[in-house]
């Protein structure tokens, strides 16, 4: 019999690749969607063409006993939670929305499975951005944390929620830390996406200027299809464990634009910055260790950020 799996916040970038590589081991996948996401709004599970191969439902992670209803009716074997209110530039502008979404979600998640459902595997998108103010590179599993963001004050409550369930409970709940990972799926303002589709448009003449903020912080760059791939493995694992996922090195994010435009054949001048698009508080250099993720769970990942450019300047170019 097939393995069940839901996925929570299968409409973003990573529930769409993780969707399709559980599709790919003979899954039945359940996709969980919020209210106001109408099937037809999930352009990227559309364009990996797999949409039709999964099973909606509608919940809100806010409430317990949707989270309980939902677990009685679809009995599944893994749980990949993926939601959340994932932007920090966005956390800095709606502090409270941002920790509540993505700290009580959790808690229900995991009152449910430690009270009727112990058996079911659970993953926890946990993020680099807990790290925050950094005094040792690179980071390892055993870093302390130090956010600097209501985004990574959630991610981190949440993450130590995972842990005491973990370590309380005896139930199989593993985070993992991922570092940034961009693909053509990410929303429009995430970083890497907007520099690559607005270069486009500045390199067609249909745009002027690329505007951005602190472009000298320096971030630990990866291809999301290939990350998703851990969030698999680490369910597959007798134990459960908490994993960094991250390529090792950083780069400046003026590096990345410099580069793109570079590829596009664009003037270094159409670059502004722009103050509105700085952060309060942001974190200057981070980069991460991914040591134990390769040799516990086999993953393999040499991509560096300009591979991984080159990948997403040629798939953006093709679906202009
Ligand atoms: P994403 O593209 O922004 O997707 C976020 C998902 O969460 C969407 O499906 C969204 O649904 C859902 N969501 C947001 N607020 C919700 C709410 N209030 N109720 C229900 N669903 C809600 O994110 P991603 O890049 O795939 O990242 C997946 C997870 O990994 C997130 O938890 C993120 O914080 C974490 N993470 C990401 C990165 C990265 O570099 N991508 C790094 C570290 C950790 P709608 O379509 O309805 O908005």
């Amino acid at each position: 019999m097939s393995k069940r799996a839901i996925i929570s916040g299968i409409s973003g970038q990573d529930g769409a690749y993780l969707a399709q590589l559980l599709l790919d081991k003979g899954y039945e996948v359940v996709g969980l969607l919020r209210e106001n996401n109408h099937p037809d709004g999930l352009t990227g599970l559309e364009y990996l063409g797999i949409k039709d191969k999964i099973k909606f439902e509608y919940v809100n992670l806010l409430h317990i006993h949707e989270v309980e209803n939902l677990f009685d009716k679809v009995q599944p074997d893994e749980f990949y939670n993926l939601a959340a209110q994932s932007s920090v530039f966005k956390s800095f502008k709606e502090p409270i929305q941002t920790f509540q979404f993505n700290t009580i979600s959790v808690f229900n998640l995991l009152e449910t499975i430690k009270n009727k459902h112990p058996e079911v595997k659970f993953y926890q998108a946990s993020s680099s951005e807990m790290y925050g103010k950094v005094n040792n590179l690179p980071i390892t599993e055993n870093s302390v944390l130090h956010p600097l963001s209501p985004y990574a004050i959630s991610k981190a409550a949440a993450h130590f929620t995972c842990i005491h369930y973990r370590e309380s409970y005896g139930l199989h709940i593993s985070c993992g830390v991922l570092f940034n990972h961009e693909s053509y799926l990410r929303q429009e303002h995430f970083f890497v996406k907007k520099v690559i589709r607005e270069s486009i448009k500045i390199s067609k003449g249909e745009q002027q200027l690329l505007s951005v903020g602190n472009i000298d912080v320096k971030r630990d760059f990866g291809y999301a299809p290939k990350y998703v791939e851990v969030m698999y493995l680490m369910l597959q694992k007798e134990h459960p464990s908490d994993y960094l996922i991250c390529s090792g090195k950083s780069v400046s994010l003026r590096d990345i634009i410099f580069y793109v435009f570079e590829k596009l054949k664009i003037d270094k001048s159409a670059c502004k910055i722009s103050d509105e698009l700085y952060r309060p508080a942001d974190i200057e250099d981070i980069y991460g260790n991914n040591t134990k993720a390769k040799s516990e769970l086999n993953w393999d990942y040499d991509l560096s950020i300009l591979d991984v450019l080159d990948l997403l300047i040629e798939e953006e170019l093709k679906n202009q």
